[in-house]
């Protein structure tokens, strides 16, 4: 359906769990502590019918997100129900691929279509500080276990962040260019965490990072030029043509990432259901708050699914 702009909704975000297995320092808010997995986490039939309702408002495409989406041993469950909607033409994964070695082909047998995986840095160290402990190793072994399992068209997802990983870009060019895959560099938002990594005051103990990332370029090497493209919220807004919704793992519609308004869709079914996401589709604001300096958002991205 189309939301009060003329904008034509058919992607909906669903946000499996908020729980995540790393704590990346843009991403996670630390006061929240660990959440429990076992918390905010629908069920692959409630995933199901919450695709149900949104696929009769015209919903096609479906993106599983989190949290950490391959926290749930039940994925593969939640991926089939939800492919099997009528209507849906596409399910696809955000992940930051550490946990989904073990379950790759049975996700693809399951209908997942493709993955998109997050990884900010190729450097051993730098990804154990950004995540606060994860293991680069985990995230290479995910990306060979997606192409065995024949997945295609895994996209790389690169959050920049300056002085922390800005001096990378060509090492990564080269990286999607030998796991041909797509890159996408994507442009920090200032929401939960993220917002104080702007002024500084995030620690981050890792390498640093050089400041220019030009010193790093010499020519550049050509082989098989990898699919670059940049995605730049604040800079260079997309919100004229936003076609999504969210939905958060708790059971809240977020008609737009950067505001505050929240519409609770817990202990509706049916008709209730469908018209609760219609009015979240059409309470979608004209665009987000970012040129402000902050985000509307009372959650960090962790908790609503990026
Ligand atoms: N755990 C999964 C993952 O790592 O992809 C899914 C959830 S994570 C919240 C989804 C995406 O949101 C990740 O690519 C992450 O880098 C991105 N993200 C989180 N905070 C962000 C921010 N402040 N600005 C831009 N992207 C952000």
């Amino acid at each position: 359906m189309r939301d009060s702009f003329g904008r034509e909704v058919d992607y909906l975000r669903l946000s499996v769990t908020e729980g995540c297995n790393l704590s990346c320092i843009y991403c996670r808010d630390l006061q929240l502590g660990t959440v429990p997995f076992y918390r905010s986490m629908p069920s692959p039939g409630r995933c199901a019918e919450i695709v149900e309702a949104a696929a009769s408002l015209g919903v096609r495409k479906v993106r599983i997100t989190g949290g950490e989406p391959c926290t749930r041993a039940d994925l593969p469950e939640i991926v089939g129900g939800i492919a099997a909607v009528p209507g849906i033409e596409e399910v696809c994964l955000t992940t930051n691929g550490t946990l989904i070695a073990p379950m790759a082909s049975e996700l693809r047998a399951a209908g997942l279509a493709r993955v998109n995986v997050s990884l900010d840095t190729l450097d051993p160290e730098r990804y154990r500080s950004i995540t606060r402990g994860g293991s680069l190793d985990d995230v290479l072994a995910g990306l060979e276990a997606l192409k065995e399992a024949g997945f295609e068209g895994t996209k790389l997802n690169c959050v920049l962040m300056p002085g922390i990983n800005d001096d990378e870009l060509e090492d990564f060019e080269r990286f999607a260019s030998d796991q041909d895959v797509e890159m996408r560099f994507i442009e920090l938002m200032p929401i939960g965490p993220a917002a104080d990594l702007y002024f500084g005051t995030v620690p981050f103990s890792g390498k640093t990072a050089r400041t220019e990332p030009s010193q790093k370029r010499g020519k550049p090497r050509r082989r098989n030029r990898p699919q670059l493209q940049v995605i730049a919220p604040l800079s260079e807004p997309f919100c004229a043509t936003c076609n999504r919704i969210r939905v958060t793992a708790d059971g809240f519609a977020k008609p737009c990432l950067h505001s505050a308004e929240e519409i609770d869709l817990n202990g509706m079914h049916g008709k209730d259901l469908e018209d609760a996401l219609r009015r979240a589709i059409l309470a979608k604001p004209a665009g987000h708050t970012l040129a402000s300096g902050s985000s509307g958002s009372l959650r960090d991205m962790s908790r609503i699914g990026g």
